[in-house]
């Protein structure tokens, strides 16, 4: 065993998604020893950015996820696909199967997806998110479940976990913009994801969003703590 013993895995819908709900988290498990994944179910095909589409532009499938990879360059990160047709996913069996074999691959110890509660977003990221969850609740190595920000308006996301990502703040911006194809999105310019970060520290740590702190925020349905334990680790 290598690091911290902690193995990190994203499990999200589309490239670009894992950057939105937790670049700076994954990037402090990194520093920390901890191995981290980042695996992307769809190709995001279907993602042209709005100024392209007006002008009847179509992106290749692997067009993307090379965009997602250069998000992640030098990162230590690793980037999968499991290159799912976008749009259209469903948290049937086939796809529980799917995600719960790359956890158990990966021996995943903390999963980080979308929040399979929150109202108004994208269809894919509920299905992912239900679908991962469901996966993760079958793996006994997997002692830690954390459900990323959704940007949907109205999501009802009430966050209780809180990352402090200011050293990497600026690379989390960089990062959404190594996105060209979905260039003209509001969510992965900058002045939201300082937003986001601002306003889940005055959220949750007032005293260091006084101190000009950016944190992300999830919720979770399992958390485990002080698990330093021979056995449990080992598994
Ligand atoms: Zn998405």
């Amino acid at each position: 065993m290598t690091g911290s013993g902690e193995r990190v895995v994203a499990v999200v819908a589309h490239p670009d998604d894992a950057e939105l709900l937790a670049y700076g988290t994954l990037r402090r498990y990194r520093q920390s020893g901890a191995e981290v994944t980042v695996v992307t179910a769809t190709h995001g095909g279907a993602g042209v950015s709005l100024t392209d589409a007006a002008d009847g532009a179509r992106i290749g499938h692997g067009q993307r996820m090379v965009e997602t990879a250069a998000a992640w360059a030098g990162t230590g990160v690793d980037v999968t696909g499991l290159g799912l047709a976008d749009g259209a996913l469903r948290a049937d069996r086939d796809l529980i199967t799917l995600i719960e074999q790359e956890l158990a691959h990966r021996s995943c110890t903390t999963l980080i997806t979308h929040s399979p509660r929150a109202r108004n977003d994208h269809q894919d990221h509920l299905a992912i998110g239900t679908a991962a969850h469901n996966a993760a609740t079958r793996l006994p190595q997997v002692r830690t479940v954390l459900f990323g920000q959704p940007h949907a308006p109205g999501a009802r996301f009430t966050p209780t976990v809180a990352v402090d990502i200011t050293p990497f703040l600026n690379d989390k911006i960089t990062a959404l913009a190594r996105h060209r194809t979905q260039g003209g999105r509001w969510y992965l310019d900058a002045p939201y994801t300082r937003h986001r970060a601002a306003d889940t520290a005055w959220r949750l740590r007032p005293h260091a969003a006084a101190e000009g702190h950016g944190f992300e925020g999830f919720e979770t349905p399992l958390l485990t703590l002080l698990h330093h334990d021979a056995k449990e680790t080992s598994r």
